[in-house]
């Protein structure tokens, strides 16, 4: 019997890898230069941390998490998002102590149980940056332009940045009681799921993507419009940092991270090339988080990125990644005594950094040759008896026929002639 990976998981191979070494670079790079450092955190942890740090009411508490008891009886959950562990590493190493803020990223494994689908695993990998100890609605724009950059960085094109605020708990608490009269008579007429939302996290039915839900939803007031002082105008110093970096967006008061220590800013990058699964970022501020999980009353903001959502649009904006180096010489050898040769030689070259190879399954030299051209090396070296009594061999570029001799034991030479 074949065994096969679980639904929902995708196996990186050897030929395809590059696509992510090239986009994990940029975002290094990237996060080098914003001054971003990286944390790396465990796969798994206690389940609590994401009942309490994504909040019980969120599909991924509610629906989509891995958790099971471990030999020892605790209950383990596989991480579903980067930010719970964040807060939790930062709380348990007093990282409150150092000098703020503190400014991570970090690229991770998620698990969901979700029915996957393009766009949808039950393992994918996100980028993330979070910024812990500053309220500067600047900071939100700062947060929001890396994830920009990042696309500007690889070619990306045909996003859209979606900004809103979801108020903080002493605004919302007035709006969910005008969201919850507008939703009464309607109620009936929602999804099972907005039904119970009503009594949980009423805010999170802004974010149904039922049509029976959105229709009934059209007159529905918004946070937006229903913001306190501080938040109001911590929104316009968000709109006023994105404008000063020059970053166009739009408005859109739909936009919700429906819990209580998720406050102001919250935003979505959205690209309309990969059909529904369309937000491939998505982030927020969430000042009550820290203090939430048993810390220092501490505020926060942050996004998660999909890596494969984004290698998705990637791939069909036709973008380019320069593809992984082929080896620079191919040795092939005739008979025992060169095949001997060949291996000294291999080694001498990789202690070099030459990229090279040789055959290691007994071919005949024309094999050899095709196998050189199947793997685009780019010279090729041919030893038998002959070239090693005489002492020369000749250096072929694949690419275009010419060939230079060189004496075999001079490695030296070798090397500057397969380097060109
Ligand atoms: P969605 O509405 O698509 O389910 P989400 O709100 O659950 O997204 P977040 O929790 O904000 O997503 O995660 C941030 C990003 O991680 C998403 O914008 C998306 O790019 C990616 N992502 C989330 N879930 C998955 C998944 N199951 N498979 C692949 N990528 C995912
Ligand atoms: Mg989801």
């Amino acid at each position: 019997m074949i065994i096969q990976g679980p639904k929902g998981t995708k196996d990186v191979l050897p030929s395809q890898a590059y696509k992510w070494h090239y986009v994990e670079g940029k975002i290094r790079d990237l996060c080098s230069v914003n001054g971003y450092y990286e944390i790396r955190t465990p796969v798994f942890e206690h389940t609590e941390l994401f009942e309490r740090g994504v909040g019980e009411t969120t599909d991924i508490v509610q629906k989509e998490m891995y958790t099971f008891k471990d030999k020892g009886g605790r209950s383990i959950t596989l991480k579903p998002e980067g930010t719970a562990p964040a807060v939790r590493a930062f709380i348990e190493n007093n990282l409150f102590n150092e000098p703020q803020p503190i400014k991570m990223f970090y690229i991770t494994p998620c698990y969901r149980y979700e029915r996957p689908q393009a766009g949808r695993l039950r393992e994918f990998h996100q980028f993330g940056i979070e910024v812990f100890g500053t309220q500067s609605p600047y900071v939100d724009a700062e947060v929001i332009n890396v994830g920009m950059t990042l696309f500007q960085n690889l070619g990306v094109k045909n996003l859209e940045l979606r900004i809103n605020s979801v108020g903080c708990p002493k605004c919302r608490k007035d709006y969910n009681a005008k969201l919850k009269a507008f939703l009464e008579p309607e109620l009936q007429h929602l999804c099972k799921f907005c039904q119970d939302r009503y009594d949980t996290n009423p805010l999170r039915i802004l974010d149904c993507k039922e049509e029976k839900c959105k229709e009934r939803l059209v007159n529905v007031p918004f946070m937006l419009d229903n913001l306190c002082d501080d938040c109001r105008v911590h929104f316009e110093g968000l709109k006023k940092g994105l404008d000063i970096i020059g970053l166009n967006y739009i408005v859109d008061p739909k936009i919700v991270r429906g819990l209580d220590y998720y406050t102001k800013t919250a935003f979505e990058i959205v690209s309309n090339d990969i059909g529904s699964q369309g937000t491939v970022c998505g982030g927020g501020r969430y000042d009550g988080l820290i203090e939430m999980c048993g810390g220092p009353s501490t505020p926060g903001v942050g996004f998660g990125l999909g890596l494969e959502r984004l290698l998705l649009i990637m791939e069909n904006q036709g973008i380019q990644i320069p593809e992984q180096e082929s080896p620079d010489v191919f040795i092939a050898a005739v008979g025992e005594r060169a095949d001997d040769k060949a291996l000294e030689v291999l080694f001498k070259l990789r202690a070099a950094s030459v990229k090279a190879e040789k055959d290691y399954l007994g071919r005949s030299l024309k094999a050899q040759m095709k196998y050189a051209n199947r793997i685009n090396a780019k010279t090729a070296i041919v030893i038998g008896d002959e070239e090693i009594e005489e002492d020369i061999i000749s250096i072929k570029n694949m690419k275009s026929g010419e060939e230079v001799n060189v004496s075999l034991s001079d490695i030296s030479e070798i090397i500057r002639e397969i380097r060109g």
